[in-house]
């Protein structure tokens, strides 16, 4: 089966979401994946919201980046939870394996909804759709299947995830259906421009780690693929380094872009492609996963040097395999 194929069975499995979860009387836990970006706050975010709408006992566990702390209130956080109560819930957002769910033990009833081709479909109610823009793409569906009267503050986190997924409407993934939904989000009351600009907003510190970030960059196989890392001695600013990829993505003639980041536990490495390269075969050769364009892995128990090896190794074949090598 082609993991990136779109789900035929998509609206079936999602109104029998909406109906567990309209039927569930216990506690349901919402949670994400580790390293959580715009889709993976805004969709979980927006899920709660609606959940605590209908009058369920709901609960957000999820520790948003410093650029997305903005969305929350204080008092919608939950502790991460080492174990979750006899009979609970569980919906995994945006999470494209069950290891990368962050804060809360996988256990329970598992509801999985979810966009990236990688995923294993699991739990007991995978909803895994390669074909919708984000996850909150997704989430938009269910609140409408679960009846909830939109609101601004409904409508802002969701139109979050897919103005993050999207690239604000720039990548392929962009279809009329997304820009319909985004246009339905916007006339709930989002103030678009404002939530775009505050996006945006990085601390003082972010750009001069940039002038340090690019001041890294590399160009190998003829400038098929352009590299860059966050330099040693600027790892505490770590937090903010989450879009260089992006940056350096747009070097002309580059077809793939990965940024490596040292951490305790390994190597992070964020891939972006485009041309017929393939971004998540190059993820899935390092034991990662992700999307067609974006995609990433973390190397286990190796350095940066080591770690570049291996990223120009996978590159490389698939490279051969995209024909351009
Ligand atoms: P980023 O480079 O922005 O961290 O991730 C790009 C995409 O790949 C995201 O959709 C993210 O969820 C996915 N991704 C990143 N790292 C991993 C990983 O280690 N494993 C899997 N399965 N997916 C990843
Ligand atoms: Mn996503």
């Amino acid at each position: 089966m082609d993991g990136n194929a779109p789900d035929p069975k998509y609206w079936e499995k999602m109104r029998l979401v909406a109906e567990v979860l309209r039927a569930v009387e216990g506690p349901i836990y919402i949670a994400t994946h580790v390293d959580p970006d715009g889709d993976a706050i805004g969709s979980s975010l927006g899920l709660y919201r609606a959940l605590k709408a209908l009058g369920k006992d709901a609960r957000w566990v999820a520790e948003p980046p410093r650029f997305l702390r903005f969305l929350p209130k204080e008092e919608e956080y939950s502790d991460p939870v080492d174990k979750l109560p006899p009979g609970a819930t569980l919906v995994a957002l945006d999470s494209a394996e069950p290891s990368r769910v962050v804060g809360v033990p996988v256990e329970g009833f598992v509801i999985n909804i979810d966009h990236h081709g990688t995923n294993p479909r699991f739990g007991h109610l995978p909803v895994v759709d390669p074909s919708k823009a984000a996850t909150a793409q997704m989430v938009k569906d269910l609140i409408d299947l679960l009846g909830v009267a939109w609101t601004a503050e409904i409508a802002t986190p969701v139109l979050t995830g897919i103005l993050t997924d999207t690239g604000n409407f720039r990548f392929a993934n962009t279809t009329p259906e997304v820009l319909k939904v985004a246009a339905e989000l916007v006339g709930y009351g989002v103030k678009l421009a404002e939530l775009t600009d505050r996006l945006q907003f990085r601390p003082p510190s972010y750009f001069r780690l940039m002038g340090q970030v690019l001041s890294t960059v590399a160009f190998h196989f003829g400038g098929l693929l352009v590299t860059a890392h966050l330099p040693e001695e600027a790892k505490r600013e770590e937090e903010d380094s989450d879009d260089f990829v992006g940056l350096i993505r747009y070097v002309e003639g580059s077809v793939v872009s990965v940024f490596l980041r040292k951490r305790e536990e390994g190597v992070k490495v964020s891939i972006r492609s485009r041309g017929g390269v393939s971004a998540q075969n190059i993820a899935l050769k390092l034991g990662g996963g992700g999307h067609v364009p974006a995609a990433g892995a973390t190397l286990k128990g190796v350095d940066l040097d080591r770690a570049y090896e291996m990223v120009l190794e996978a590159v490389q074949e698939e490279l051969r395999r995209a024909g351009y090598l």
